[in-house]
């Protein structure tokens, strides 16, 4: 039976994905449902297409169709129909109302990763040029421009200018400088754009961090932005291209550690996911800061004073950096190092809730409602806890966080950890 040109592209980007863990996702789902009660989006509105197999469903019917005998000789006795422009367009709300976050994978009880089959639906969407177009704006420009929001290299310098002038006050030193192209140095510490455009603050933290514990690291002012929108694109070469840049600039400038900052989907893509886009080992160390801030702390090279952050202050798990990323820990003995009064949110760690910010949500306005939304059991974890500080370590969480509070009027000051950290160092 001849293909439609619309299923012969889809199924070149599904045949590309398809190793043994895909395969196994696609063959194993018993549609039990028990991933839909851990999926935010569905405990805020309990409808089909928020559901995670359900979502994951549009790939495997594509499987189905086209790679088992039954789908490929008898497809109405499974019910199965060619794959069409209609249907891809049908793929969109739920494949794209997705955080990634994984929650329902680590809830399945047959370990099935419903966020790898997304991102294959992604990918087939993006190929299609049907993902939403603001995620492929934000793609073309991490490739042409270097960053998603299309942050310039003038508008970087003059941004770490200004980060530069507010740390020589704060350290009453007109000669503290910030190292930028310094080849040779130990770490290279690359930012994300929100963080440059929005939160200054949290990257003036991570210099201060860098001063205090008399690191050898140094900015880049070609590669200044960790941010890969291929990943909520789901599309590798995308990934592919912005994971080499980071790359090839951390082997010019001879570093052996490449520092990301709070920013989770950044962390996961380079640490753990860009060796299987290169087929390759990367020729340096990937640590998020937190894990290095945390080591500096255990070995005497950070000094921290908890009474400079008296407030009650809990701390949201970003998805990427906890349940995909394995930093788990080192927030935790890090709040407590520097703060007063940490509190737990239930759930934590690698069951934490999602923020609702995450797979590139915030950046499609046209789901706005929808993401406020899916933000709900958030929002009570964290009235729950009765905290006036709402601390992370992911800059786009940081944004849905702060947009959480306002929506629900949580009363709570977000920050992010190396903020209430570089606020608590000793000298
Ligand atoms: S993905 Fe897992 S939990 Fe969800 S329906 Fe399939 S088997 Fe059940
Ligand atoms: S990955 Fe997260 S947002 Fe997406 S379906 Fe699973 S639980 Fe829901």
């Amino acid at each position: 039976m001849a293909q439609t040109t619309v299923a012969h592209d889809a199924l070149q980007v599904l045949d590309a994905r398809l190793n043994l863990p895909l395969t196994t996702y696609l063959e194993a789902c018993t549609h039990c449902g028990l991933c839909a009660e851990a999926c935010h989006l569905y405990r805020a509105d309990p409808v089909a297409k928020h559901i995670p197999c359900f979502k994951a469903d549009t790939v495997r019917k594509v499987y189905q169709r086209y790679h088992t005998p039954t789908g490929r000789f008898l497809p109405w006795l499974l019910g199965l129909s060619d794959l069409d422009d209609e249907t891809l367009d049908d793929w969109v709300e739920p494949v794209f109302q997705c955080t990634m976050c994984r929650r329902c994978s680590i809830e399945c009880p047959l370990g099935i990763d419903n966020a790898a089959m997304i991102a294959t639906a992604r990918a087939i969407l993006t190929s299609a040029g049907k993902a939403p177009p603001t995620l492929m704006e934000h793609g073309r420009k991490s490739c042409e421009a270097g960053s998603p929001l299309g942050l310039t290299r003038e508008q970087f310098l003059d941004r770490m200018e200004w980060i530069e002038e507010e740390l020589q006050e704060e350290l009453d030193d007109d000669d503290y400088e910030v190292p930028i192209d310094q080849e040779g140095a130990d770490i290279l510490f690359i930012p994300a754009s929100i963080e440059l455009m929005k939160y200054p603050q949290s990257i003036q933290a991570c210099c201060r961090i860098f001063q205090q514990a008399g690191a050898s690291w140094t900015l880049s002012s070609t590669c200044y932005d960790v941010t890969n929108f291929g990943v909520f694109l789901g599309d590798s070469q995308i990934s592919r291209t912005i994971a080499t840049r980071d790359i090839e600039e951390a082997e010019r400038l001879g570093v052996h550690t490449v520092v990301t900052s709070e920013c989770g989907h950044a962390y996961r893509a380079l640490r753990w996911e860009a060796p299987d886009w290169l087929q390759e080992s990367l020729p340096f160390e990937v640590k998020n800061i937190l894990e290095l801030a945390d080591e500096w702390v255990a070995e005497g090279r950070l000094r921290l004073d908890p009474s400079a952050n008296p407030e009650p202050v809990t701390y949201h798990d970003p998805c990427n950096i906890t349940r995909n990323g394995g930093v788990v820990e080192e927030p935790r003995r890090l709040l407590s190092a520097c703060t007063e009064e940490f509190r737990e949110m239930t759930p934590n760690r690698e069951r934490n809730w999602c923020c609702g910010g995450g797979g590139g949500f915030h950046s499609m306005p046209e789901y706005d409602d929808v993401r406020l939304a899916s933000g709900e059991m958030k929002a009570k974890q964290v009235e729950s806890t009765g905290a006036t500080v709402l601390a992370t370590a992911c800059a786009n969480c940081h944004l849905q966080l702060s947009d959480l509070s306002d929506h629900y009027e949580l009363g709570v000051e977000t920050v992010s950890v190396t903020e209430l950290m570089a606020n608590a160092l000793v000298e």
